[in-house]
């Protein structure tokens, strides 16, 4: 997505070989008008699956998860890190290993939220080594619900994540793949740039 690299170019920092740091338009501030047009690439890319719900992750997955469920009219869940006492008991639960903390949290959903007859869009910022997406597909094969694919942000093609998620044949659709953060620089996986 063309708007989305220019906006990773223009505004991104890299922290180091490894990490991207978006904190002026994905993961503090928020650029509501590329969120819309992320949320509507989304909805394009899905308008035919069936969905019922997207499934995101707090905090940064909200924003884009959001939009998307607007233009598509579905509700938005988004899984919990901490777990609030009113949900206790009541919860599908899983584990993720967070990349960029290098800590694992419990992350949480209501099972008043997820059902077995869903069909669902994950949704997140981003794609490192597939901790987060693969706790959330967790969750939602305890609901005994149906994901139909994975919408990401931005994905690191130079970790393992995508990989690993695109062998066990899940669909995954990056909105902007980096191949590498080398020398301070982005660089975009080949053909990455529609
Ligand atoms: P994964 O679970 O795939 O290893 O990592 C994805 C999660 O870690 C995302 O939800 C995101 O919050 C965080 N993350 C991973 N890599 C980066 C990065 O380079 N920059 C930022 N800002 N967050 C990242």
């Amino acid at each position: 997505m063309k708007a989305l690299q220019d906006k990773i170019v223009q505004d991104g920092k890299v922290l180091s070989d490894t990490v991207l740091k978006v904190d002026s338009f994905l993961n503090h501030q928020i650029d509501p008008k590329l969120m819309q047009e992320i949320g509507q690439e989304f909805a394009n890319r899905y308008k035919d699956a069936g969905l019922t719900k997207i499934v995101t992750i707090e905090s940064s997955g909200i924003a884009p998860a959001t939009m998307a469920g607007l233009i598509l009219g579905i509700p938005v869940v988004f899984a919990r890190k901490r777990k609030s006492l009113t949900l206790a008991g009541n919860l599908y639960s899983s584990k993720v290993h967070s990349f960029t903390k290098n800590e694992t949290n419990e992350i949480s959903v209501s099972k008043d939220f997820l059902k077995s007859d869903d069909v669902v869009l994950i949704i997140d910022d981003f794609l490192a080594n597939g901790e987060a997406v693969k706790g959330l597909l967790d969750i939602v094969g305890q609901a005994g619900a149906t994901a139909s694919g994975v919408g990401i942000v931005i994905e690191k093609g130079f970790q393992d994540g995508g990989k690993l998620l695109r062998e066990k044949g899940i669909r995954i659709d990056s909105l902007a793949i980096i191949s590498s953060l080398e020398d301070g620089k982005v660089t975009f996986a080949e053909g990455d740039s529609a």
